[in-house]
């Protein structure tokens, strides 16, 4: 008997547990001092009144004989999947329903999907990124090469023609960067996949964020991509929903390679190891796309971006560079005096009592970056600013 020898390939996984750590230490010996956590990637505003009044409905449904629901269709109820096709709609992508599949999450399903590739594939995955693109692959024992996002190209790479590679991920807007794709570029992006026989794996995670027109919400909004790309989306940004647990992801039938379709095995995947996610949340989920849910979402959402955008300016005054804020949650800036990740963590976290993630932990390009997101509270998120203004001034 052996075990999956590639788990010794995937590095310990410690930048948050640090970070505690860290934070951890310096509450001990400061208990005097309050620490403003902006750090995490979580939401923190709780779920709608619509989505609740979805989900209490949901809950009466299982309590009588005559609506109660046991397994449901693999695939996500047709009452979610329709909601689903409407959103994208809204932004000009026509699905069929039989494209858009009804996950969990968006993480179980980029894991998940790698099930339908061959172990051989070369994928290339932007560095710095969310960490469970390689981390799956690593466990699966696939061989991963990176594109470099820097300051140079705004933390958004473009295509090499010389690189040659099977599968391609893209996070845009970006986690931790907040960099977002415009559609042209990606336009780019397709091009080189279809040219190149590859897949794209597209995280549109944070979609709902992109207020500008030129940039992207889905890939999909690109011509060719249904030949060459998979989209994975969640509600856990938009509809708070990190506890809730629901995502979907767009398979499109016209993705196959070599008689292989991508959209027919992800079904014959999804229906054996996979036996659905609860009626209950997927009525909560399908409330956010009614006009009072997305009423509601809406004002979730900019109570969000009026934080990034409290972070973005005080950025801006201190002449800080940075991506992000605009069309993210997230603002990943240049440590000031040249300073590390996790000098800047520290020098932070001892001088102003304010919380942050350090770039190095999302990538070798992350070192002298660091991520602030704007999940906080906005009386949180203002009194850091302050804090951050009078010590960097
Ligand atoms: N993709 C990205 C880029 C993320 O940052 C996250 C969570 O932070 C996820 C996916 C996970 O989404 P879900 O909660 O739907 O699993």
């Amino acid at each position: 008997m052996n075990f999956n020898k590639n788990f010794n390939n995937v590095a310990d996984s410690y930048l948050f547990a640090e970070v505690a750590n860290r934070v951890a230490a310096f509450t001990k010996a400061n208990p005097d001092k309050k620490v403003i956590k902006l750090g995490i990637g979580d939401v923190t505003l709780p779920l709608v009144p619509e989505v609740i009044k979805a989900m209490h409905g949901a809950v009466d449904d299982m309590a009588s004989q005559e609506t109660f629901k046991g397994y449901g269709p693999y695939e996500g109820y047709g009452f979610l999947r329709e909601s689903i096709q409407s959103y994208y709609k809204e932004s000009g992508v026509e699905l069929d329903l039989d494209e858009i599949f009804v996950s969990d999450g968006a993480k179980s399903d980029l894991g998940n999907i790698l099930d339908i590739f061959s172990k051989d594939n070369v994928v290339l995955v932007p560095d710095p990124v969310y960490p469970v693109y390689v981390d799956t692959n690593l466990m699966a024992g696939r061989s991963v090469i990176f594109a470099d996002a820097t300051e140079e190209n705004g933390f958004l790479p473009m295509p090499d023609y010389s690189v040659d590679a099977d599968i391609i991920y893209i996070c845009s807007p970006n986690n931790p960067t907040g960099a977002a794709y415009t559609k042209a570029q990606l336009k780019e992006w397709v091009d080189y996949a279809n040219e190149k026989n590859a897949v794209i794996l597209y995280d549109a995670a944070y979609e709902c964020f992109v207020s500008d027109g030129e940039l992207a919400r889905s890939i999909f909004q690109v011509e060719g991509a249904k030949t060459c790309a998979i989209e994975f989306c969640s509600f856990s940004k938009i509809a708070g929903f990190t506890g809730t647990r629901c995502g979907y992801t767009v398979v499109p039938k016209a993705l196959e390679k070599k008689g292989f379709n991508a959209n027919k095995a992800w079904l014959r995947r999804q229906s054996t190891k996979f036996n659905g996610v609860p009626y209950v949340v997927q009525k909560g989920a399908a409330a956010v796309f009614t006009k009072q849910g997305m009423k509601e979402i809406k004002k979730n959402l900019s109570y969000y971006m009026k934080n990034a955008k409290v972070i973005a300016d005080c950025m801006d005054s201190l002449g800080i560079w940075y991506t992000g804020g605009k069309n993210s949650p997230y603002i990943w800036l240049k440590c000031p005096q040249g300073m590390g990740s996790w000098e800047f963590f520290d020098y932070l976290l001892n001088n102003a009592q304010v919380v942050g993630t350090p770039g190095a932990g999302f990538g070798r390009n992350g070192e002298g970056y660091f991520r602030l997101t704007a999940f906080g509270s906005a009386e949180a998120t203002k009194e850091a600013v302050q804090r951050i203004k009078k010590l960097l001034k």
